[in-house]
């Protein structure tokens, strides 16, 4: 038994079972047992590969895009950059370069990353020192001021809380010990949550057993970076795996060493996430008073950004095996297969009314 499952059992032995939100919280950012607190996952040798780690070119491109908007606003200065969730610090760090030929950005950018992991915190002050960012811990903290954020597979990995349909109306599904057989087990609560309310309206009437999920995190997260877009000026883009549309069923998922595991057994030891609702978040974004553009599948964007021709320019200068590893990264992030990212990851534009393509300026 791990330790931090040892925690659990003796939590909820004192105060009942967990929410599944609650459950995630504790494994991924427990202080001294949790997955992010404890480790770097990232990579061949950790347990998942993020298409940062798989090219230069998307953090190249995704850095550009947020150059263009920061001319498109006016070039304000100082302008806050943000990073939410930056991992490595590898995205971060192929976007400084590649907009070092920007006149006046890199002088006029503050860069903040929000992060948790004092782990990975390290391991980007290591990459990014030149840059000279300032780690935040919670949106809240961020100064005032026109903003450009990038979060890439950041919010898939936000607490979740799932809810099952019966013929009485929706239960919260929550992770309780079971003593018979020593191990944690799914349990739904006996009367309903106020939080069911947050159930999209278009998926509330699904069928018995159907699984809703809703992640007040993502939620709160995405209406601060809307609001301070829409009062200050500036643009974010979000990048994860997820559906267009609120769906029903269950998405939680936990993936160890690169193959999926159960998101049950072993809790801080494998990385936990769900797909993200970009309906959800684009909604809480309109409401905040933002332009919402997309979702748009990845390889589609990064297509429109000219990433065959960085490609192309890459391959000029490179060996063979170096021109097919970029050709092989080039498939993987934007081919529709099953075995690329291109069609399953989804990239949600928030903007300021004065950078929506439909103004007239665009
Ligand atoms: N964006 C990076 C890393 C993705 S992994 C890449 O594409 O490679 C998820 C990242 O989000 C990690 O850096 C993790 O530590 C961070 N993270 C997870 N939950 C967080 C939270 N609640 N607040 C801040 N950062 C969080």
């Amino acid at each position: 038994m791990t330790d931090l499952l040892a925690l659990l059992r003796r939590r909820i032995r004192v105060t009942g079972p967990l929410t599944l939100a609650e459950y995630m919280a504790e494994a991924l950012g427990h202080p001294t047992h949790g997955y992010y607190t404890t480790r770097d996952p990232l990579g061949r040798a950790g347990d998942f590969t993020t298409a940062p780690e798989i090219s230069q070119m998307f953090g190249e491109l995704l850095g550009l895009w947020c150059a263009d908007a920061w001319l498109r606003l006016g070039r304000p200065d100082p302008v806050l950059w943000i990073e939410l969730g930056p991992g490595r610090g590898t995205l971060m760090k192929d976007a400084w370069r590649a907009t070092g030929q920007v006149p006046g950005f890199h002088r006029a950018v503050r860069l903040f990353l929000l992060e948790t992991s004092p782990t990975l915190c390290e391991v980007q002050g290591q990459a990014l020192a030149h840059c000279e960012p300032v780690w935040i811990e919670r949106m809240a903290d961020l100064p005032d001021g026109p903003v450009l954020a990038i979060a890439n597979e950041f919010f898939d990995a936000l607490p979740i809380r799932q809810f099952q349909q019966t013929d009485r109306g929706w239960r919260e599904r929550l992770v309780d010990w079971d003593e018979a057989s020593g191990k944690l087990r799914y349990v739904l609560a006996p009367k309903p949550d106020p939080a069911s309310t947050l159930i999209p309206a278009s998926i509330s009437a699904a069928p018995v057993n159907s699984i809703a999920e809703v992640s007040p995190a993502a939620v709160s997260v995405t209406a601060e970076l809307s609001h301070r877009i829409t009062r200050f000026g500036g643009a974010a883009l979000v990048v994860d795996y997820g559906s267009t549309r609120s769906a029903a069923g269950d998405s939680f998922q936990a993936v160890r060493n690169h193959e999926f595991a159960d998101p049950l057994v072993a809790p801080g030891e494998a990385d936990l996430t769900s797909h993200v609702d970009f309906q959800r978040l684009a909604e809480v974004a309109t409401e905040s008073g933002a332009v919402v553009e997309g979702p748009y599948e990845q390889g589609g964007f990064l297509a429109a950004l000219g990433i065959n021709q960085r490609a192309e320019m890459l391959k000029a200068g490179a060996n063979d095996n170096q021109r097919d590893a970029i050709d092989a990264a080039l498939h993987r992030l934007t081919s529709r297969n099953a075995d690329a990212m291109g069609e399953l990851f989804k990239v949600l534009t928030v903007l300021s009314a004065n950078l929506a393509s439909n103004n007239g300026e665009t």
